[in-house]
């Protein structure tokens, strides 16, 4: 008979959100009259930019007619989304980045989970705990690690981030060739500041390794001092892929619109040292596997670079900001440890005790869910990761009921 890819047999056996729905499932058919507020899941709740959906509509009305329609784009995007990338989100920064050195993509999720591919599988992978799950998992899916003994796979150098070094993982003695790191962070909500990147990009300069960069949340940084691009770090051309979205920027979860960095001065050794460039080798694996976003939704990421959108986009990310300060103020008066929600959307909160128990002690105390720490790794222990993402309403109705259940 034909055999299954084992390595998907070393995947902790339930993901996450598939437990925390249960639980929160069976919550609700045993108590339906206690209505649940979700400040767990990481989506976003408000509609897509006014700028964006206009884009949306006129582009459907140019799919409409044979003159104006459009078929297969290009596989790394439309030549107008990829300028308005390099302009805004790098030129405008000081940062060197061409248009096509950028692919757009259908999502963040997909980029970070398939940019593996174009490396060998026995290479040193650094990965932070907590962590987003998908960049642990797709290497095990690929067969780089070995079993998960005590929460934790073999083979991987795990950079813990804890209360001690402010939830930012210091460069570690032992190398690494493919060092992931996400800034803002999800689920801690901290960001590096530029001393930190600097140490980051040096390491990997030193070590001819690779850091994956995903900022997927950078629109939330406020902070004039915290860098939103890896690029603004002197040399990380040369040692960086960065990973950017729409979704939490501008409403596009559902919508979908990514795209990706990668410099072509970035080098990695074939079998025989010689350097070849990734861009080349992402670039083959982008025109193989992936058939270009929908010129609509390229058309709508294009508006989040209007006048019109920008704005917009602002009065967005300040709205889910306001949500975290309100948030982070109150568990703070709760007399609890918090990082995170002032240039994030994530609040991360040290409860000192067990993180499903905390998780637990909320929904069936307060009806709000959360998510337990435990489950983005074991640094994760001891805290829960609370969303920004919600109304007003249900932040403050959340926050009130959390108050009293704790009182
Ligand atoms: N990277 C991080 C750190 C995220 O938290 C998320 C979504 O929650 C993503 C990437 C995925 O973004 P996308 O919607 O573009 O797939």
């Amino acid at each position: 008979m034909i055999r299954i890819n084992e390595n998907y047999s070393k995947l902790k056996a339930s993901y996450l959100f598939a437990d925390i729905a249960r639980r929160v499932g069976a919550f609700t058919s045993a108590n339906p009259a206690k209505p649940v507020i979700r400040l767990g899941i990481g989506d976003v709740t408000e509609p897509l930019p006014p700028a964006c959906v206009e884009a949306l509509h006129a582009a459907t009305d140019e799919m409409a007619q044979r003159a104006t329609f459009k078929g297969y784009g290009p596989e790394q995007g439309y030549a107008f989304l990829r300028d308005l990338i390099a302009k805004n989100d790098y030129a405008d920064r000081g940062c060197r980045i061409e248009p096509d050195e950028i692919f757009v993509s259908d999502g963040s999720k997909c980029d970070c989970g398939n940019i593996q591919e174009i490396f060998a599988t026995d290479i040193r992978l650094a990965i932070p705990d907590p962590v987003y799950p998908v960049y642990v998992d797709t290497n095990v899916m690929a067969g780089r690690t070995g079993q998960n003994v005590d929460g934790r796979y073999e083979g991987i150098l795990y950079l813990d981030s804890t209360a001690a070094n402010g939830y930012v993982p210091a460069v570690p003695t032992a190398p690494a060739d493919l060092i992931y790191l996400c800034f803002p962070n999800n689920p801690t909500g901290a960001v590096a500041t530029r001393a930190q990147l600097e140490a980051w990009v040096d390491y990997s300069k030193r070590n001819k390794a690779v850091i994956l960069y995903d900022s997927a949340y950078e629109s939330y940084i406020r902070d004039p001092a915290i860098p939103h691009s890896i690029y603004e770090i002197e040399g990380a051309r040369d040692v960086a892929i960065e990973f950017r979205s729409f979704s939490k920027t501008a409403g596009f979860t559902g919508t979908r619109c990514a795209y990706t960095v990668v410099p072509k001065t970035l080098m990695a050794a074939d079998a025989a040292g010689r350097p070849q460039p990734l861009h080349a080798l992402w670039n083959r694996r982008h025109t193989t596997k992936f058939n270009g976003v929908s010129y609509p939704v390229q058309k709508a990421a294009a508006a989040v670079f209007t006048e019109a959108g920008k704005a917009q986009v602002k009065g967005l990310t300040d709205f889910y900001l306001a949500n975290a300060r309100l948030i982070r103020e109150s568990m703070t008066r709760l007399g609890f440890a918090c990082v995170g929600g002032d240039n994030a959307p994530y609040i991360w909160i040290n409860v000192k005790r067990d993180s499903w128990e905390f998780f637990d002690l909320l929904l069936e105390k307060a009806q709000v869910v959360c998510t337990p720490g435990a489950g983005f790794g074991k640094c994760g222990e001891g805290h829960v990761r609370i969303s920004a993402f919600n109304s007003r309403e249900n932040v403050e109705k959340a926050l009130d009921r959390i108050a009293s259940a704790l009182r």
